[in-house]
């Protein structure tokens, strides 16, 4: 199996270094077959080599790669597209057709929940349409501005794109607690959340056994505070479920154990919710949980994909040699209160893995 790292700013090349450890030892474990890791530069490392933070050559390997792990990116400090600053994250997700960002947000064993009450929810984001500028034209950005006063954004959202995202997350409740909660702001946005609503009930009508809610951004944004237990799968459009997901993820514990994986028909990407946290890059600080929980996700999806277990084994080690890390105060990363840096919590999950 072939996985493309693409290592990114900030602490992405101290995370990723630790992911492809991970995977290594946890795919030797679970008696999967060889895999082959290839790297790429992209972001700042490629600006300055190529003139562009994302060249085509990386988009044609990512393309040929049996998976991507991804690592993040300072976009908001690019250039202008036009001077090379192009998103990675947002190329991938648009030219792969990348349309489910699945986000989990849990509290691990051991781990004392910042609001009380326990927690295990996956939030289901449209990643493809939306607000997203860079990603929702055929030419062009959605964004305008036609005169130095007025600024404009397009929101895109789609019957084909609502459909597809509602189905990934009815799917996804079959194989968890079968309860499905729409995020919207229909009594606004009546016409484009409006739709959005029309396509998850038409989906939800497919899934008797799946409890089906819908709730409003802002209500769900303190509903979220007052008590995530109740929450199952959240399927939501693009910008709602980017921050319902940092909101989830923050009270799990930290943004350094949001894992994420943007899939689509043909391509699965892991990426870490966070960003490329610039303030602890190169220093060992960082949690790199975040991105090795997103490469389990990777696996998952392509043990399922394959119909190879051992590569759903692989996932499910990792998952459980990260809960039994994180369970133990003194082996957490300084994010989570702990003292490791990096390399040492890398260490022991790899530990753990052979426990
Ligand atoms: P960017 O500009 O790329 O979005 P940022 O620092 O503004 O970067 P994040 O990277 O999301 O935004 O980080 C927000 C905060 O969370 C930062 O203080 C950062 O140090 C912390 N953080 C993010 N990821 C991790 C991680 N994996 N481990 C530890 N701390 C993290």
């Amino acid at each position: 199996m072939d996985l493309l790292v693409l290592p990114g700013d900030g602490i992405g090349p101290d995370i990723s270094a630790a992911t492809v450890e991970v995977v290594t030892a946890a795919m030797a474990r679970a008696g999967c077959g060889t895999v082959n890791f290839s790297y790429a530069d992209i972001g700042f490392v490629s600006l300055k080599a190529h003139g562009t933070t994302f060249t085509d050559e990386v988009f044609a390997a990512s393309r040929d790669a049996d998976g991507v792990i991804l690592g993040p990116v300072s976009h908001n400090d690019y250039p202008p597209s036009d001077k090379g600053g192009l998103n990675p994250s947002g190329q991938l997700r648009r030219r792969l057709d990348l349309y489910a960002n699945i986000r989990p947000a849990r509290i691990r064993p051991g781990f004392t929940p910042r609001c009380g009450i326990p927690f295990d929810l996956v939030v289901v984001r449209e990643n493809t349409e939306g607000f997203y500028a860079d990603r929702t034209m055929f030419v062009g950005t959605g964004e305008v501005m036609p005169t130095p006063d007025l600024a404009m954004a397009f929101r895109k959202v789609t019957r084909q794109g609502s459909l597809r995202i509602a189905e990934s997350a009815f799917k996804l409740a079959l194989q968890r607690r079968r309860k499905v909660t729409a995020v919207h702001k229909a009594n606004v946005l009546r016409v484009s959340d409006g739709l959005f609503l029309e396509c998850v009930r038409q989906v939800s009508a497919q899934y008797p056994t799946v409890e089906y809610e819908e709730k409003l951004i802002d209500a769900m944004a303190a509903l979220l505070i007052r008590d995530a237990s109740v929450f199952d799968v959240i399927v939501t459009t693009n910008m709602f479920g980017d921050i319902l997901s940092d909101e989830a993820s923050e009270l799990s514990g930290s943004l350094g154990l949001a894992a994420s994986l943007n899939a689509g028909a043909e391509h699965g990407v892991a990426q870490a919710q966070h960003g490329s946290a610039p303030d602890i890059a190169g220093k060992d600080l960082a949690n790199p949980a975040s991105l090795i929980g997103s490469a389990a996700m990777l696996l998952a999806w392509l043990g399922e994909r394959r119909s190879d277990p051992t590569l759903e084994r692989a996932a499910a080690l990792i998952e459980a040699a990260l809960d039994r890390v994180i369970a133990v105060p003194e082996h957490r990363t300084r994010d989570l209160g702990g003292k490791l840096g990096t390399k040492a919590f890398t260490a022991k999950v790899i530990e753990a893995l052979a426990a």
